[in-house]
């Protein structure tokens, strides 16, 4: 055994460890919007008849670079790629839809027929520059719907992702959506494309003008301020679909119009992802600022077969947990700053009992309760109860340990009230109106 006198004492400060950079701890009351969301989510997806898969965070390295694309930004760039002990390469997922869809081939759901819809949540990767909005690390709620190309998948899917931001308050937001045509019309689109790109490649920027030679749809994602105004007039997607994408967009079109969802042509919207067909979509919120994209998606009828398997259409989207929670926190602040909705304060000893049992008959039915292990006098009770901004406090000492009702201050309007020992849960209930 050591002795005390043997231990070295440490004179140096020592540096705290810092997270690493583009991750963050999520920390409460930001914790709560987030349950607020999740679970809001998984409501709406199951309303949807949407199950949920959960798939590993490692990959092959090849999985991506097969789906996403090897001249996308993210294959190219932005992976945290690395090789295995035994040299195999491995990459933290940057994405869950081609994880979903290998999933889906490698479990051969494709052999229950119909639709399989599924849903994820969790932590992707991306090494991008952090700034607000944009992280590291950062989360995803998606949904695939795989084994139809039919449109109408395609607006239930948005009228789906609508009803979520209504239910949770989501104000003001813009759904914007464009077509990207298949393999059998895109061909003679990047034809026209390439050539008109020739012209004007020089004064674009050094990303695009590789991307104009490479894979010249992602210049049509470019954010540089000073190609916005040439990338403007190069031609449109949409103006060569071929006759099955054009009506299919038609189709969408409708759909969205006859359940009233307002939506926005966007010729841009190409999103950063080679896998998509057709339908491309995103949902911007100007509350957001520059990184405004809170969620996206479309349609990738191909990714299964360029995954190895069967075909089997498919649809799907990522919400950006991150930003749907930095929107959400506004509606909902005033809510967060709420504690526990009962702080039992009892007085002296012999109430302990009691209120240990009260507590815990109001926890087991979900109510939020704190309660104090140290004895203390009621005014201080009090002070802690509202200093945890507590709703109610619930006071037990020995007149009410006699008479066995117990008193319930309301610590917002201040008024005390004398409820029976079994109609405390009930009483709670009724008086409190709270979204968490
Ligand atoms: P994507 O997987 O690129 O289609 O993106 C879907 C959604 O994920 C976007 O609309 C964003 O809301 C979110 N997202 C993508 N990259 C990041 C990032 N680096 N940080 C935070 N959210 C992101």
């Amino acid at each position: 055994m050591l002795k005390s006198d043997n231990i070295p004492t440490v004179s140096k400060r020592i540096e705290a460890v810092q997270s690493v950079k583009g991750t963050r701890d999520l920390m409460p009351p930001e914790t709560s919007v987030w349950q607020r969301v999740e679970e809001e989510a998984r409501r709406v997806l199951r309303a949807y008849a949407f199950r949920e898969i959960r798939t590993p965070i490692l990959e092959s390295t090849a999985l991506f670079a097969r789906s996403v694309g090897e001249d996308t930004d993210i294959v190219s760039k932005e992976m945290y790629t690395f090789q295995d002990r035994d040299n195999e390469s491995l990459t933290l997922r940057p994405e869950a839809t081609a994880s979903a869809v290998r999933a889906y081939i490698e479990h051969r759901l494709f052999n229950e027929g119909g639709l399989q819809k599924l849903y994820y949540m969790g932590p992707m990767f991306r090494r991008e520059r952090p700034q607000k909005g944009r992280y590291r690390q950062f989360y995803q709620i998606g949904a695939e719907a795989l084994g139809s190309d039919h449109p109408a998948i395609d607006v239930e899917s948005m009228e789906m992702l609508v009803l979520l931001l209504e239910q949770l308050s989501v104000q003001e937001f813009t759904l914007l959506l464009n077509s990207v045509g298949c393999p059998r019309c895109r061909p003679e689109y990047l034809k026209v494309l390439r050539h008109a790109l020739e012209d004007v490649r020089a004064n674009l920027c050094r990303d695009c003008q590789r991307r104009a030679v490479t894979n010249p749809l992602r210049v049509l994602d470019c954010k540089v301020e000073a190609d916005q105004p040439i990338i403007e007039q190069l031609p449109r997607m949409a103006d060569y679909l071929c006759p099955e994408c054009r009506q299919h967009f038609e189709a969408v079109k409708d759909g969205l119009e006859s359940r009233r969802i307002d939506y926005r042509q966007a010729p841009r919207l190409v999103r950063g992802l080679d896998y998509y067909t057709r339908t491309t979509f995103e949902i911007t919120c100007s509350a957001l600022g520059a990184q405004n994209a809170v969620l996206g998606g479309g349609r990738y009828d191909g990714l299964s077969e360029m995954l190895g398997g069967p075909p089997a259409p498919g649809f799907g989207f990522a919400i950006g947990e991150d930003r749907l929670a930095l929107v959400v926190m506004d509606s909902i602040a005033k809510q967060l700053e709420l504690g526990p909705l009962a702080y039992v304060a009892w007085i002296g000893e012999a109430a302990l009992g009691s209120a240990e049992n009260l507590a815990r008959a109001l926890r087991r039915q979900g109510i939020s309760v704190e309660i104090s292990h140290q004895p203390m006098k009621l005014k201080k009770s009090l002070g802690t109860a509202s200093k945890l901004a507590a709703r109610f406090a619930i006071i037990i000492g020995e007149g009410e340990l006699e008479s066995g009702r117990y008193q319930v201050k309301d610590m917002t309007t201040g008024q005390q009230t004398e409820i029976e020992t079994n109609q405390i849960e009930r009483y709670l209930q009724q008086n409190s109106a709270r979204a968490i």
